[in-house]
């Protein structure tokens, strides 16, 4: 890329590493990789950028989101340099892929499942594959492998024996699993070996409203347990649960970022059939979402792994900035800034399978860095004031950003996401998912 240098340097006031924040360094960035973390003073003859006041850090990952092209310059936007597709049509996700990795200006780095793995009854049949039995489940999967897929996505109308072939044979394989689950509870998910489980789900469910089995402590004792004895990551995205509980509140509507969002996405949240549930789901809804935190909060202080995910682009889930506001949900559930910003930048590389090349900064390492103005390990709020991002070494510009948005957002939506999105807003009809059940409950 002609705007790529060879060798320069950025001079930010403060470095977070992923371990601790460094101060009085620079960060010199050969090509696609960051080369040395050096003395400023030792600085020589080199061109570099200052960034007065600001906290440099490793771009954020969002490991859950559902691609379409309007998204690509928001991520960026918002230092959110990789992501993870969880689901979407195999061609056009290994196509986009493909695209920002050979042009890293156009947008974040891409991991995907391709499309899920439902049961004989598919939820979302643009972005699904049927299963009915053993063997078809294992061809899916050795197919889905075979066409280049990073990871396995199962998803709620399966059962467990189905799952635990599914998982036997990516793991053959050496794809990683991760599941939204409808039927099979978290902790037989856990027990078939399921790498991630999506949403909380299995544990805890809005279905339940604030009556969710995490509110008994012995469950939630035992889920930790069995999380911690098979490495079970979750992936919580509060944020999903948050805006669809709370869809009818005006600052949602009037908020800035919106600018991000297609437009026919807009009217399409505008018109949103969650804004006409039931008053009284809705407020189970919003206490479930509190059982949640406070759950989190415990998986984390036992050390289970947990990583950043938005379920872009639910409603008000807007591509790249909702990883700032799971970031905010997640410290308002009582877990240090610190730890919440690892589940976004080191923990989420681990589930990539990228540890040490994204997610930290240290040479060797993937030059996709980002910095804000203020220290957001000490206030997570400043995590949004991003001024400053390159992806695999390029500095991105903001207006190159926007002009890319402003013509995309002339092109009509045809992907499958935008296509299921407008969908539910045009014919107000969700899928029926089977109820989620638990060991340890009757109802
Ligand atoms: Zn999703």
């Amino acid at each position: 890329m002609s705007d790529q240098l060879e060798q320069w340097a950025i001079v930010p006031s403060g470095v977070w590493d992923g371990q601790s924040l460094l101060k009085d360094k620079a960060v010199i960035i050969e090509g696609e990789y960051i080369s040395a973390i050096v003395d400023v003073g030792s600085l020589k003859d080199i061109s570099r950028i200052d960034l007065v006041g600001m906290t440099l850090l490793p771009g954020l990952i969002d490991a859950h989101v559902h691609l379409s092209d309007w998204m690509l310059p928001s991520f960026l936007a918002a230092g959110v340099t990789t992501v993870r597709d969880t689901g979407n049509n195999l061609e056009w996700v290994l196509n986009v892929r493909e695209r920002t990795k050979v042009d890293p200006l156009s947008g974040p780095t891409i991991q995907c499942c391709g499309p899920t793995l439902d049961g004989s009854l598919v939820n979302w049949p643009k972005i699904s594959l049927a299963n009915s039995s053993r063997d078809e489940i294992i061809k899916n999967v050795q197919n889905l492998v075979a066409a280049g897929v990073d990871a396995i996505k199962l998803y709620v109308n399966l059962d467990k024996n189905l799952m635990a072939s599914a998982v036997e044979t990516a793991h053959s394989l050496s794809k990683y699993v991760l599941a939204h689950l409808g039927g099979v509870n978290a902790l037989d998910a856990s027990s078939i070996a399921v790498d991630e489980i999506e949403h909380l789900t299995g544990c805890i469910h809005h279905e339940h409203g604030g009556e969710s089995p995490f509110s008994d402590s012995d469950y939630l004792d035992e889920c930790i347990e069995q999380f911690l004895q098979n490495k079970t990551t979750m992936c919580p995205t509060l944020m999903v649960w948050d805006r669809l509980s709370r869809i009818n509140e005006s600052t949602f509507f009037y908020d800035k970022r919106l600018e991000w969002v297609h437009p026919h996405i807009r009217s399409a949240w505008a018109r949103f059939p969650h804004r006409n549930l039931d008053p009284e789901l809705k407020m189970k809804r919003q206490e479930s979402l509190i059982t949640m935190k406070r759950a989190l909060r415990e998986i984390s202080r036992r050390g289970c792994r947990i990583v950043i995910g938005t379920d872009t682009p639910w409603p008000y889930v807007i591509p790249g900035f909702a990883v700032h506001d799971e970031l905010a949900l997640i410290v308002e559930s009582g877990i240090d800034p610190k730890d919440a910003i690892r589940m976004a930048t080191n923990d989420a590389a681990d589930v990539l399978g990228l540890t040490g090349e994204i997610g930290v900064i240290k040479p060797g390492a993937i030059a996709n860095l980002m910095a804000v103005v203020g220290n957001p390990l000490e206030d997570i709020s400043r995590i949004s004031n991003v001024k400053f991002v390159t992806h695999r070494g390029h500095n991105i510009r903001l207006e190159h950003l926007t002009a890319i948005r402003d013509s995309g957002f002339q092109l009509p939506l045809k992907d499958a996401i935008s296509e299921l999105i407008v969908g539910v807003a045009d014919t107000k009809q969700l899928p029926k998912s089977p109820p989620v059940v638990f060991n340890n409950l009757s109802n």
